[in-house]
């Protein structure tokens, strides 16, 4: 009976043994790839499969109406701008109802 558990106990101890002995082949096999992906092997492959960031939402520039990513966008006076000097441009400007 005690030698079943040792056999049980050897055969689990082999397994665990293969997958440690397998992992890190695929480690080598990562580092002979490149840095890159040793890193990500490192991860799992659980993590490899990660949500791409978002990007930016485009505003439009109040001045010129390009669109430019909200994180270099001017916010000046309630507009958007794609840069300083349109923000400039258009407050030194009279407003249309004014003019008429
Ligand atoms: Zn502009």
């Amino acid at each position: 009976m005690r030698q079943l558990l040792l056999l049980i106990f050897v055969f689990f101890a082999s397994q665990w043994l293969f997958k440690k002995l397998k992992r890190a082949q695929a480690a080598a096999g990562a580092q002979a790839g490149g840095g890159a992906g040793a890193a990500r092997a490192s991860h799992g492959p659980a993590a490899s499969g990660g949500a791409p960031q978002l990007p930016d939402p485009l505003v439009r520039c109040a001045e010129c109406g390009v669109h430019t990513p909200s994180s270099e966008a001017i916010i000046a006076a309630g507009h958007r701008f794609c840069s300083a000097d349109h923000a400039r441009r258009h407050a030194a400007r009279p407003t249309g109802r004014d003019a008429r």
